[in-house]
């Protein structure tokens, strides 16, 4: 079964901020948290603030105490005073495109305009508009009330951000025929339009649309109704549970789709539960893709990537790659990369059941193959020398307790990073750096003929920054799960777009220090040969955002690849 997923699929801008916005202040505040109303209309997202303590607050109090936040539809000056004045710390999630029109109203109003805002009286984005007019607004709910206008201007008129276009071109052709000296902005937001008219698309391309939100949410079941409109099968589902593969029988493309409240992590969900069912089918793609998902599922791949890694980082250096020196990156990773995992499972429940599922099943055999790889890596280590043992150690004993409490009870609750994963891109950072020293730094260092220092530390920035590129790109993919986690990853420290400008850079700087370092003699000529390594996983990003490849066990094993392609070059090279 083939999968397409949306490129407008979940949040919108606004929502997507707020929800951060919340999580983030949720992890990060010291008192209680609320948000002035409910924050979106999705059950599961609130289910998950209500888990993380985070209460609505339905009016102002004479008194609170606090953080509240202020949800993407915004709210009047007066409600935002008052909760200042009743003693809680206000935290504006406004949607920066709602701030606008509020920044219409209010300017207009100053300057005598009546403002006429064409939306739902009590919906809560035209409240604090209505808010903002300084008592002078008209609330405009379709053609009808058109007549009922006053005959004294002057008007300016502005759109809810969530109109219906056609509701608001009939209103504004009729405001324009009575008052043909009324200021008219069109401030509907285009997000809805967009993602209408991509499901339209997409619908006529696959067998089956799965339309992915909550039941009460109005845009989903707008995109649901779009989607039936092709004649395909059309399910409209809040999470991956409703799914059953008869459900979509024969159907070999599904399209996915979901509301602007949907969050990506159930998105995920439902297409990793679509993915799931795909290597049960008989055909070729179908092995091809089981295979691929027993391979990164296991950790078995990403652990064969950091041989492949170890082995092009010591041919780089013009050294005979050592079985030790492979064999102790393979043990270290794959050991590392499964107790982590099993520790934080809890995380994937949100958007990769398949995998927690696997996990709970297999927990047994899991920690008993990850303690014999870990046993297998000091040895290795041990072989190859005190020093690269005792650096394992220390590295082992990092990496393992990233995830767990640092200090005792009541003690880890007083301290500001109780784990080390709540310390800012601390995952991301600790990842290349582990990484550039198991697969470059330690085999270097410890061969019988070891290379000149600064050879080693630029291997070991090429190992540490191709590994850099892996926990970076994740963190992006991951970082609203991440964000209920608490984890600080550098994508929930940075935000996602600063985050993907910076893995850029650092693609860029890796491209420039493998060519230079090769031009100067300090790495063999393979390192023109690399080269491809920074092509490869530039192109794998390049998919991910035009769309043509969706987070799931393909993307991963792609990603990953590209550590097996450093060892292939490697050895054809040599
Ligand atoms: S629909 Fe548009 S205006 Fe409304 S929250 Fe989303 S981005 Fe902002």
């Amino acid at each position: 079964m083939k999968i397409s997923l949306a490129k407008t699929a979940g949040f919108c801008m606004g929502v997507r901020r707020a929800v951060e916005m919340v999580l983030d202040t949720a992890n990060r505040a010291s008192g209680p948290v609320c948000t002035f109303g409910p924050l979106i209309h999705n059950p599961q997202v609130l289910g998950i603030l209500e888990e993380k303590g985070v209460k609505i607050l339905s009016r102002v109090p004479e008194k609170g105490g606090g953080t509240v936040v202020i949800r993407a539809h915004g709210v009047s000056p007066e409600v935002e005073e008052g909760l200042a004045r009743a003693g809680f710390k206000v935290v504006d999630a406004t949607c920066p495109k709602v701030i606008k029109v509020q920044t219409l109203v209010r300017r207009h109003a100053a300057k005598g305009y009546i403002p006429i805002i064409v939306g739902d009286a009590e919906h809560p984005e035209v409240e604090g508009l209505v808010g903002h007019a300084a008592g002078r607004a008209i609330v405009v709910r379709g053609p009808e009330d058109v007549d009922a206008l006053p005959e004294t201007g002057p008007f300016v008129v502005v759109a809810q951000t969530t109109q219906d276009m056609a509701l608001f071109a009939e209103v504004r052709r009729l405001i324009e025929k009575r008052f043909p000296a009324a200021k008219i902005f069109n401030t509907i937001c285009d997000s809805t339009e967009k993602r209408q008219a991509e499901v339209a698309e997409l619908a006529r391309s696959v067998d089956a649309v799965v339309v992915v939100g909550g039941k009460s949410s109005g845009n989903t079941q707008r995109l649901f109704q779009v989607a039936g409109r092709s004649g395909k099968i059309a399910l409209h589902v809040e999470t991956e549970r409703e799914l059953s593969p008869s459900m979509l029988a024969g159907a070999r493309h599904v399209g996915v789709t979901a509301g602007a409240s949907t969050p990506t992590w159930v998105t995920r969900a439902v297409c990793r539960t679509l993915e799931s069912w795909t290597g049960k089918g008989g055909g070729l793609s179908d092995r091809v893709f089981a295979v691929m998902r027993a391979l990164v599922l296991t950790n078995a791949y990403i652990a064969l990537g950091a041989g492949c890694l170890s082995y092009a980082s010591l041919a780089l250096l013009g050294l005979e790659p050592s079985m030790a020196s492979v064999i102790m990156a393979v043990c270290y990773v794959y050991s590392i990369h499964t107790f982590n995992n099993y520790i934080g499972r809890n995380a994937y429940r949100y958007n990769d059941p398949d995998r927690a599922r696997f996990y709970e099943t297999h927990r047994g055999t899991l920690l008993a193959v990850s303690s014999a790889s870990l046993a297998a890596g000091l040895l290795s280590g041990f072989h190859l020398g005190w020093a690269s043992f005792l650096i394992l150690c220390f590295m082992m004993f990092m990496g393992l307790s990233y995830n767990v409490l640092l200090l005792p009870g009541r003690l880890s609750m007083k301290a500001r990073y109780p784990r080390i994963r709540a310390i800012p891109g601390s995952k991301t950072v600790s990842v290349a750096l582990a990484w550039g020293a198991v697969t470059a730094f330690l085999p270097a260092l410890s061969h019988a003929t070891p290379p000149s220092l600064l050879g080693i530390l630029a291997v070991s920035l090429f190992a540490g920054a191709v590994a850099f590129f892996r926990a970076a790109f994740f963190d992006v993919l991951d970082a609203q799960v991440d964000r209920i986690a608490g984890k600080e990853t550098l994508a929930t420290w940075l935000g996602d777009e600063r985050t993907l400008l910076l893995v850029k850079k650092v693609l860029a700087a890796l491209a420039a220090c493998i060519f230079f370092t090769s031009v100067f003699g300090w790495v063999r000529p393979l390192g023109f040969v690399l080269l491809a390594c920074v092509g490869f996983p530039a192109l794998v990003m390049w998919a991910w955002e035009r769309g043509l490849i969706h987070h799931g066990y393909r993307l991963e094993f792609w990603v990953d690849s590209n550590f097996v392609l450093a060892g292939l070059l490697a050895f054809l090279f040599r």
